[in-house]
């Protein structure tokens, strides 16, 4: 079934990006809490029509990992894009204290099965992977949203707006990766979810913008400078899972075959040796933090077997 905008309730605004602003809204005919996301576009109705048509492959993007597709409408120049609602929001909202190692554990399992599955079963690279784009609920599910499918939509979102906050690989940065196809290398991928995983850990940005005169610097330390590391509170398998994504040279770091097998040692070694991990430090001021935290501490024991 089609959705349409006289179908829904409007509730609070979720967040803004950097292209639009997220709302909760109430589907009335099903009664279902849905995310709205809202892209203001200054197009021609034949090309917001390809965008909605290109959409429609995320009907078939179907998997524990990845955040579920209603459908999408447009009215004037916005497109409106309806997903699952993540009750316990993005993993961003977990600044301020280190995530403890077997909750990065999970996060990391599932991001990159989400990712894995994306390319295997869709061919669909993510592009976008960072920590506003994974989502959680407080079943504790962690899924991703946001990944690119529609080539007519992510050519009309103006690129002009890099921010602060890059997560993307440094071949990406230094423009090698997009070939005459103009695609990207799944690695690219790679690099964003193990910067997302040292972000998760140090609970903030790796590459901190004060440190820095301007983004060109930002930029060239991540280009020219030595890849950020876990820190040394963390075992030795999680730090080398992370620098396995962050390896300068993208033909060197893990693909997701090999990322996943280490993870699952990880889950091993957490459940044979949890002394470890319980003096890991958790301290996160904002409650949403803390709600995040534990929609993903309550299911753990569960969700490591
Ligand atoms: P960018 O514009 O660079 O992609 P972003 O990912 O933060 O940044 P949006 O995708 O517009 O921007 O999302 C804005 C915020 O809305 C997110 O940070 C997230 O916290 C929230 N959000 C997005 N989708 C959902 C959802 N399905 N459920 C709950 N909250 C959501
Ligand atoms: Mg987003």
């Amino acid at each position: 079934f089609a959705i349409n905008m006289d179908q829904l309730h409007l509730d609070e605004e979720l967040g803004k990006g950097n292209y639009g602003t997220v709302k909760k809204v109430l589907h009335k005919p099903t009664n279902v809490a849905m995310a709205m996301k809202e892209i203001r576009l200054e197009l021609d109705e034949a090309k917001l029509n390809a965008i909605i048509m290109e959409l429609d492959v995320l009907h078939r993007a179907v998997a524990p990992e990845i955040v579920e597709f209603y459908g999408a409408f447009f009215i004037e120049s916005c497109v409106y894009y309806c997903m699952e609602y993540m009750d316990a929001g993005s993993l961003d909202k977990l600044q301020g204290g280190g995530v403890p190692e077997p909750v990065l554990g999970r996060i990391a399992g599932s991001m990159v099965r989400g990712l894995k599955f994306l390319k295997d079963d869709l061919q669909i690279i993510h592009r976008d992977v960072k920590p506003t784009n994974v989502l959680v609920n407080r079943k504790g599910e962690v899924k991703l949203c946001d990944f690119g499918v529609s080539g007519q939509l992510e050519k009309s979102l103006a690129k002009t707006n890099i921010g602060c906050q890059s997560y993307m690989a440094p071949e990406r940065i230094r423009g090698e990766s997009q070939n005459n196809l103009g695609t990207y290398t799944v690695s690219s991928d790679v690099w964003s979810l193990g910067l997302s995983m040292i972000e998760m850990a140090l609970g903030r940005y790796p590459y901190p913008p004060e440190t820095y005169a301007n983004v060109f610097a930002q930029l060239t330390a991540i280009v020219h400078g030595d890849p950020p590391e876990l820190p040394d509170s963390y075992s030795e398998d999680s730090r080398d899972f992370v620098a396995r994504c962050l390896r300068k040279v993208p033909e060197m770091r893990a693909s997701y075959a090999e990322l996943l097998v280490s993870a699952l040692l990880g889950v091993f070694l957490c459940i044979l040796f949890p002394m470890r991990h319980v003096s890991c430090t958790f301290v996160s001021s904002a409650l949403i933090a803390a709600r995040v935290m534990h929609s993903l501490r309550l299911t753990l024991p569960l969700r490591l077997a």
